[in-house]
């Protein structure tokens, strides 16, 4: 039904929740926000928070009139799929020291917020010269935690969405379009 990918993931997809469009004119948006409020700063570093992150940074990195330098990390919550538990382990650290640096996290989707606090303090701690959040999706739930997400793309309704980098169980990040999974997939 959903467009994109042939028909490999037709049946899959129940609904287009954010089309590839509305992300290609929202990233836009706020690379030239982003341009405009750290157009005098030197040294702004993105932090791409694997896996999920990394279409949306590409695309980020490449609108934004601005030059950058490229981290990553890759870190995994506790807890099942629905519950994240907040406590968090690191799978691959910065690579190198951000203190001085002016930060910018680079995340796919604020759910519970409890990943992104935990990520939020750990930055803090390595004296970074300033810290902000871009995320491209924001649930209901994450308004119940104190998240400064200064850079939002969308705020979507409570479900599980799938592609342009989120994914079940490693399947549809490399959709263009954020889309509803239909629950069969799950019962497979
Ligand atoms: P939080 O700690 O904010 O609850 O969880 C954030 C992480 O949970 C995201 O980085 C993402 O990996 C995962 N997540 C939360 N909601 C969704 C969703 O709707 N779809 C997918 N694929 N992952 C999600
Ligand atoms: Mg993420
Ligand atoms: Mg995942």
């Amino acid at each position: 039904m959903a467009a994109g990918k042939g028909n490999w993931y037709a049946d899959d997809i129940s609904k287009v929740i954010v089309s590839e469009e509305q992300i290609r004119e929202k990233t836009a948006e706020l690379a030239k926000q982003v341009a405009a409020d750290y157009a005098d700063v030197d040294g702004l570093l993105l932090v791409g928070v694997l896996k999920g992150a990394v279409m949306f940074m590409a695309d980020f990195a490449r609108s934004l009139d601005h030059p950058v330098e490229l981290e990553f990390m890759a870190i995994s919550s506790y807890g099942t799929r629905a519950t994240s538990s907040g406590v968090v382990r690191i799978l691959k650290d910065l690579d190198r020291d951000i203190s001085g640096k002016h930060v910018l996290v680079i995340e796919d989707i604020v759910d519970s917020g409890l990943t992104l606090s935990w990520l939020l303090k750990y930055l803090t701690s390595r004296g970074p010269a300033s810290l902000e959040v871009v995320a491209l999706l924001r649930k209901p739930d994450a308004v119940k935690v104190d998240i400064p997400v200064k850079y939002l793309g969308f705020d979507i309704p409570n479900e599980f969405v799938v592609g342009y980098g989120l994914d079940y169980a490693e399947r549809y990040r490399e959709l263009p379009y954020v889309g509803l999974l239909r629950p069969e997939v799950y019962e497979r």
